[in-house]
């Protein structure tokens, strides 16, 4: 039947599709079959026409405003174990797949463990810094929404400090659910819900990452070590500039330190070329 895929066919592609963004590569088109044969297409799927002419004159055009580095020739596919993240066009669309990908998780012990709910990320696709703390707490559960409790509003207030609202800054978490009574994340947590979060920063392309706090730190770099030897410099994660501050919530236990994580974040806007408060103005 013209115009519908053979259900074998389907499942083939859609198992390619998911390999691709397992790999951090959200944005595809058809490539213009090398042989100008107008049935090329069709011949692919053993006869049966799937694209229309209107169809495929639409997806070449598209194809023409897509970055060449999405094509990975069937022969190199193997040689993309290290995806570049220029792989991803529209963020926003990859952010929106990596979710449908975490679905309703069950992947660790955490979702038998009292949470609530997920809690993805919030912010803009395109930021240039991208927050990542620890692990939603009560508030963040209730919400949906990473540091929206008392530790978010410091936060924010960080954030604002620095001359960027909140929605110009992405903010996540390492594990997207809260563990029970608030404990630190076990290991085998982090890991079971890292990766998501890696697709996330590898969707955003932020130039800065300030890792909230030790914990956030030590996951990210795989190093560990007493938050005096994280702050006041820089770290290269994944091609990424990373710095530490301490965690809001550390802040709120202790608020002298937060003239430590105000020089932490000036560094952070010298870094991204953002005009420095006048003095008095912080
Ligand atoms: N603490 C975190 O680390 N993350 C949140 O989202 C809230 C509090």
């Amino acid at each position: 039947m013209p115009g519908v895929l053979d259900p074998q066919l389907k499942q083939a592609l859609a198992e390619r599709v998911r390999y691709y963004n397992e790999l951090g590569i959200y944005d595809f088109y058809r490539r213009e079959p090398a042989e100008t044969n107008p049935n090329a297409t069709e011949d692919v799927i053993q006869g049966n026409p799937v694209i229309q002419p209107e169809q495929r004159e639409a997806m070449i055009q598209r194809s023409r405003s897509v970055v060449a580095a999405a094509v990975v020739p069937e022969e190199d596919l193997f040689e993309v174990a290290n995806p570049k993240p220029e792989g991803v066009t529209n963020p926003a669309h990859a952010l929106r797949v990596i979710g449908e990908d975490l679905g309703d998780c069950t992947r660790c012990r955490l979702h038998k463990q009292g949470r609530k709910q997920i809690v993805f990320g919030v912010g803009n696709p395109e930021a240039e810094l991208m927050f990542i703390g620890e692990a939603p707490g009560a508030d963040e559960d209730q919400q949906g929404e990473p540091f929206v409790g008392r530790a978010g509003q410091l936060l924010n207030n960080m954030i604002k400090a620095m001359g960027l609202r909140r929605e110009d800054v992405y903010i996540a978490n390492i594990i997207k659910c809260r563990p029970p009574g608030n404990r630190t994340p076990e290991r085998d947590e982090c890991e079971t819900c890292s990766p998501f979060l890696m697709r996330q920063i590898a969707a955003i392309k932020p130039k800065v990452i300030v890792a909230l706090g030790a914990v956030a730190a030590k996951t990210l770099l795989a190093i560990n070590a007493p938050m005096a030897e994280f702050r006041g410099r820089w770290f290269d994660f994944r091609g990424t500039k990373l710095a530490v501050t301490y965690h809001p919530a550390f802040l709120l236990r202790d608020p002298r330190q937060k003239k430590e994580a105000w020089k932490d974040l000036q560094m952070v806007m010298k870094e991204l070329g953002m005009a420095m408060p006048a003095k008095g103005a912080e």
